[in-house]
């Protein structure tokens, strides 16, 4: 089947923005440490840098220069987002594919893989198997197949929100599918969606058709590009970039996600609401070359170069990442991760507790449960939070309003993370995870100052201990 892109269904603000050879010119420059302490300091005054910005962080590969770059994003995430961190799971609901991604367990001419798609019941019992460990919030992923249209994706995502295990019942659904055009956005955003993501996997194009052979959908570079602009435009508020580190040069790849973000921004005036930056995972039937392997050091440099350049942006860490590492890069202005996840089609259910490789699209680093992820979270000092008030109250670029409303995190993350911390402690939570998370929960109530919003919320946090009320959101 060969693939060409109606160029009228593109979005008004189509163009293909990446200008290879002045991104490549800016990453031989050469790093000023002066240069760099400028960038910080515009950084930590809030404002968003440039694609030329960026690129002085991503020349600065000294030690010390590295170690300031770290500390600034340190101090920006603590300063800025304070110490909330996002829970949610990925929900894989069909590996048919027609592309064939070099990269993808589920390409193709993967004849390796067991190809399934979960039909309603099954669908629903994962769910029931997510609501019952205390998740409140998925990601959808699809492969790229005429099956997965937007009615089949849309209706998927109604009975996900359907499903109920007692009370609880999934708070927010976001996507990770194939680009659509504007109808087909429509349709899957009039189901309630929260963020549709789509990763660009490289900005780099000599490299974008290399790993994605021509003559299948994924091979148009521009309507993968445009992907997410024409979901903006369709309706969709929140979007999701990202790319796939290890396929090309990674800093490249920052100055695209930056630039993708700028292009965003310009011409919608919101920038995307997450970055994702997935590394390279060993996958069945792919053999992973070398030469652009992101080292665990790199992959912390992009992480707090992105926190700097993107302040608007809540940042997506993974669980193909071990543990360790995720809890070391915590700190430099991750929002979101995932936990207890599994990622074989009905994993949820079946898997138990080892990862089978030809049920997957890639292998996973780390697979503890969420409970355990939690405890660890509230031990380091952070919130484990699974919040999605301002989704649900209509309250879109929250990540903006954190940033830029002064008081916003005092007066409505912080208390809202807390209460659905409290609401896993008592419905969920194992006695570990339990004594470590109300712990951090008396320390946060501890530094709080006193306010008619704080009285509130501790009345609040009583009332789920003590009754069945949940999901009090402010
Ligand atoms: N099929 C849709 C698409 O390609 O946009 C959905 C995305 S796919 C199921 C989710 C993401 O996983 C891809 O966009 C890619 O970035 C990532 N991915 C694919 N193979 C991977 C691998 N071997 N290691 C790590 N991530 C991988
Ligand atoms: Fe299919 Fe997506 Fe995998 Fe490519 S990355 S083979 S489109 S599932």
């Amino acid at each position: 089947m060969s693939w060409v892109a109606d160029s009228r269904k593109l979005s008004a603000s189509a163009v293909d923005f990446i200008d290879e050879a002045y991104l490549e010119a800016l990453l031989n420059r050469r790093a000023d440490p002066a240069e760099v302490r400028e960038v910080l300091a515009k950084s930590l005054s809030k404002e968003p840098l440039s694609v030329e910005e960026t690129a002085v962080l991503l020349a600065a590969d000294e030690p010390e220069m590295v170690e300031e770059i770290f500390e600034a994003a340190r101090r920006l995430k603590r300063d800025v987002y304070g110490n909330r961190i996002v829970l949610f799971a990925p929900l894989y609901v069909g590996n048919e594919c027609t592309n064939d991604c070099q990269y993808c367990a589920f390409r193709r001419s993967n004849r390796e893989q067991i190809r399934r798609t979960l039909d309603a019941d099954e669908l629903r019992q994962q769910v029931e198997a997510l609501l019952r460990v205390g998740h409140k919030r998925l990601i959808l992923v699809f492969g790229e197949h005429a099956r997965y249209d937007p009615p089949f994706i849309a209706d998927c995502v109604r009975r996900v929100y359907s499903v109920r295990v007692q009370r609880a019942a999934i708070r927010r659904v976001n996507l990770n599918a194939a680009p659509l055009d504007h109808e087909g956005y429509a349709a899957v955003k009039a189901a309630g969606i929260g963020t549709y993501q789509i990763f660009q996997e490289t900005y780099h194009h000599p490299t974008y058709a290399r790993v994605h052979p021509a003559r299948t959908r994924k091979s148009d570079y521009l309507w993968r590009l445009d992907g997410v602009a024409r979901a903006i435009e369709a309706g969709c508020d929140d979007v999701g970039i990202g790319a796939l580190f290890g396929l090309y040069d990674w800093r490249f790849e920052v100055l695209g996600l930056v630039s993708h973000a700028l292009h965003l921004q310009r011409h919608y005036r919101v920038g995307p609401h997450t970055i994702s930056f997935p590394r390279l995972r060993p996958a069945s039937g792919v053999r992973l070359e070398d030469t652009y392997r992101v080292s665990d050091d790199d992959f912390k440099r992009l992480i707090a170069i992105l926190r700097l350049a993107v302040p608007y942006t809540g940042l997506i860490l993974t669980a193909r990442e071990p543990g360790p590492l995720r809890r070391e890069v915590m700190a430099f202005g991750v929002s979101q991760i995932d936990a207890g996840s599994r990622i074989e089609l009905g994993g949820y259910t079946e898997a138990g507790d080892t990862q089978c490789i030809q049920r997957e699209q890639f292998e996973l680093g780390d697979i503890r449960s969420l409970d355990e992820v939690m405890r660890e979270l509230a031990a380091d000092g952070y919130i484990p939070s699974f919040c999605t008030a301002c989704y649900r109250l209509g309250r879109t670029g929250e990540h903006f309003m954190e940033f830029a409303i002064p008081g916003f995190i005092q007066n409505f993350c912080t208390p809202n993370a807390l209460t659905t911390l409290m609401e896993y402690l008592v419905d969920y939570a194992s006695r570990e995870t339990y004594e470590a998370c109300q712990r951090r929960i008396e320390a946060e109530l501890e530094r709080m100052p006193e306010s008619p919003r704080k009285r509130e919320l501790i009345a609040r946090l009583r009332r789920i201990q003590e009754t069945d009320a949940r999901d009090m959101h402010f």
